[in-house]
């Protein structure tokens, strides 16, 4: 591992060992990293990637940590943090009514908002309150109050070693809900995106942006976590449950069940395992009280499957990202 250590270190002189990867995720959970490095640079992201496909290096890109749960036992290869506070955004082109922006993969999302909406450009107010960068945000979809990342994508640009730098149109990056061509396969990582967003007074913009903020206030726990673990249920429920659950038929309009609904109806909030908890306001986040593992995590994720699917039939998706072994 020494002689491994140095070799990055050799090519990328801030490449640091044994790094806490708790220190890099809002859950405050996770091991050592053997490897990390931290860049906001695109160029030196791609030599990194390039350097350890080459040398047959396991590595993990990630942005802010914001939808991970790192293994206790860490990571075995490198983890790559691409996250900028001074990332760039480029203007690409604007009419009367519409300005068209470049946005670095790097640059933080409560950067991205706050910019854009004081510009007095509307898009983006949805996503006032969430952590990560943009690239985090495409990978997943993110979303909230009804908007999502994907609703002023244009284009995504990204980078493999198999096939270079590639653009992938609205379409090719196949956005559902929390779901992306890119979190499917893992194989791009994500470097920037061209992005809509609509004129209107800034006045206007940052209003709602206030609202957002608020009503976030109000639903969001305050422990370290890691946002829903869980994707709400898509799709209708056996028939019979609409009888026993009358309040279900309220979800039925867009499908969607919520998953904190589910937990709730399965009277998990506030269970506890060591320090890592069921929120007891939003079933739907499990939070860090204290000193939390990743294997207390994991016994509660456990728990609410199996308790959900036999109440309900239903199996949970998880909406955050495993990294490292779990057994
Ligand atoms: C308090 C709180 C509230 C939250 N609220 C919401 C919400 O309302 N809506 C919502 O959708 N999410 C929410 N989240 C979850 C999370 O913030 C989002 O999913 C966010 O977009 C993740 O971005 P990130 O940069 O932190 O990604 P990370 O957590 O670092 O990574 C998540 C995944 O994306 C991949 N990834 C990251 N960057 C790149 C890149 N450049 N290229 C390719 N893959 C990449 C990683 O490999 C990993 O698989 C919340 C989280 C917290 C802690």
């Amino acid at each position: 591992m020494e002689n491994r250590f140095q070799e990055l270190k050799d090519v990328f002189p801030g490449m640091k060992s044994n790094i806490s990867l708790r220190d890099n995720s809002t859950f405050k959970i996770g091991g050592m990293a053997d490897y990390f490095y931290e860049t906001g640079d695109s160029e030196e992201l791609k030599s990194v990637i390039k350097f350890c496909k080459d040398k047959g290096i396991d590595f993990s890109v990630i942005g802010g940590g914001s939808n991970i749960l790192f293994s206790d036992n860490g990571y075995r290869g490198l983890v790559i943090v691409y996250k900028n506070s001074f990332g760039k955004f480029d203007p690409v082109f604007q009419d009367d009514d519409k300005v068209y922006l470049k946005i670095d993969a790097s640059v933080l999302l409560s950067e991205a908002v706050i910019k854009i909406s004081n510009a007095g450009y509307s898009g983006f107010e949805w996503a006032v309150g969430i952590p990560g960068t943009i690239g985090g945000a495409i990978n997943g979809n993110a979303g909230a109050f009804g908007g999502s990342i994907s609703d002023n994508i244009i284009e995504v640009s990204t980078y493999s070693v198999g096939e270079g730098e590639k653009v992938f149109s609205k379409e090719e990056c196949d956005f559902r809900y929390r779901s992306t061509i890119f979190k499917k396969t893992q194989k791009h990582v994500i470097l920037s995106g061209v992005f809509s967003f609509v004129k209107e007074d800034n006045s206007s913009v940052l209003a709602r942006v206030k609202a957002n903020i608020q009503k976030r206030a109000e639903k969001q726990p305050k422990h370290f976590s890691a946002g829903s673990i869980f994707k709400n249920y898509e799709g209708r429920c056996n028939r019979k449950l609409y009888k026993k659950y009358p309040e279900l038929e309220k979800f039925s309009e867009n499908e969607l069940v919520p998953a904190g609904y589910l937990i709730d109806r399965c009277n998990l909030k506030g269970m506890r395992i060591g320090d890592a908890q069921i929120d007891q306001k939003n079933g739907n986040f499990i939070v860090n009280v204290g000193n939390a593992k990743a294997d207390n995590v994991v016994k509660l994720i456990h728990i609410i499957k199996k308790e959900v699917n036999d109440r309900f039939g239903i199996l949970l998706d998880e909406e955050i990202k495993y990294i490292g072994e779990f057994k």
